[in-house]
């Protein structure tokens, strides 16, 4: 089937366009730049700027795909998790593009589609998979055994999420947002094992209750601490050595509890998605280690780990292909649709 994806939980107006497996287009237009002043999205900017992306964003994705819109077989949107007011235009619009085009709606969740958008670079999900999906927004370990009815979360930070941490970090270090990119790069220039901060929820007791959560508040408030100790010192900061090893304390916690919950659960691939996927010490640490026991770890290229259309028209093909009962016309945006809810 040809489906076409839409997406607006976040910063991205995300259009894509899928036959099957095959990516036709993924055209995205980010509003990131006019949240940078403020250090974090504000949700009524990006909104604002969904509703101004979304008609060029769909005819640029259209041209990009040498399709017109009424070859579409289905329609997938975000319904959630995500920001109220931008899922909404998203919902808006897919809805509209259904009724005008006589084709299905299919309103499914955010991250299980940051795991199905594997599929366009490496093929059919094993099933069952561990998701590990790290962004601005999320970090989850997760049980997949069927993108489109069957995910089981494991564990979710119990504060900040990876991202979060990234962008607050970068902004302590005066590097621009969002951070995550900036920390990778810099990170690259300094000494990991330099200073020596906290691995959050690894103490033998935090693993009791917490085996496969996460905490990355502390480690960004010992980050602050470390940093303003320096200052009123009157040394000059080692920007470089404390974006290492920051970077190295989540990473060794993201890969040290994704191998763990694979291997706990007798899962053999595990699959990393969302903006952090992209962090190049991450994919190294994940490689090796997942390596060293016997797992395959496959991640996106950073462009799919973001937030984009593609990713909703995977999913959404996906329903198609197995026959799923497409959405009621009066589908719900859902700000909090829960993780094992996938197809609204
Ligand atoms: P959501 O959480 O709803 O998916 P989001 O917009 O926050 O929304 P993404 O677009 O998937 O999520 O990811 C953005 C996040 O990924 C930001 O926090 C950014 O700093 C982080 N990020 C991007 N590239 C890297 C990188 N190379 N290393 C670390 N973090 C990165
Ligand atoms: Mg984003
Ligand atoms: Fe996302």
């Amino acid at each position: 089937p040809l489906v076409l994806g839409i997406e607006t939980s976040c910063d991205e107006t995300g259009i894509g366009i899928v036959r099957g497996h095959t990516l036709l287009a993924d055209a995205v237009a980010s509003s990131v730049e006019e949240h940078a002043r403020f250090g974090g999205v504000v949700p009524e900017v990006a909104s604002r700027a969904h509703l101004e992306a979304m008609v060029p964003t769909l005819q640029r994705a259209c041209d990009d795909a040498g399709i017109v819109l009424s070859d579409v077989d289905a329609i997938a949107v975000t319904a959630g998790p995500g920001l109220a007011g931008a899922l909404l235009v998203g919902v808006a619009a897919a809805k509209s593009l259904s009724i005008a085009l006589e084709k299905p709606l299919y309103g499914v969740n955010h991250l299980a589609a940051h795991v199905a958008v594997d599929q366009l670079e490496h093929g059919a999900l094993p099933d069952p998979c561990l998701a590990m999906l790290v962004s601005g927004g999320h970090s989850s370990l997760l049980r997949v055994d069927d993108v489109t009815t069957s995910v089981t979360p494991l564990g979710a930070t119990i504060d900040d999420a990876a991202g979060e941490a990234f962008d607050k970090v970068a902004r302590l270090l005066g590097l621009p947002f969002p951070g995550g990119p900036h920390i990778d790069r810099v990170a690259r220039e300094g000494n990991s094992v330099a200073i020596d901060f906290p691995r959050g929820l690894t103490s033998r007791k935090d693993l009791e209750r917490h085996r496969f959560d996460f905490s990355f508040s502390g480690l960004k408030t010992a980050v602050a601490r470390w940093v303003e100790a320096r200052e009123a010192s009157g040394e000059p900061v080692p920007v470089a050595d404390v974006a290492a090893a920051f970077q190295e304390a989540v990473v060794d916690v993201l890969t040290r509890k994704a191998i763990d919950a694979a291997a706990s659960e007798g899962i053999e691939d595990i699959l990393i998605g969302g903006g952090v996927a992209a962090n190049s010490r991450l994919r190294f640490l994940a490689e090796e280690r997942a390596a060293a026991k016997g797992i395959r770890v496959r991640v996106p290229r950073p462009g799919l780990c973001t937030d984009n259309g593609a990713m909703v028209a995977v999913l959404g093909s996906e329903m198609v292909a197995r026959g799923r009962v497409p959405s009621p016309l009066d589908l719900p945006a859902d700000s909090s649709m829960p993780v094992d809810l996938i197809l609204r």
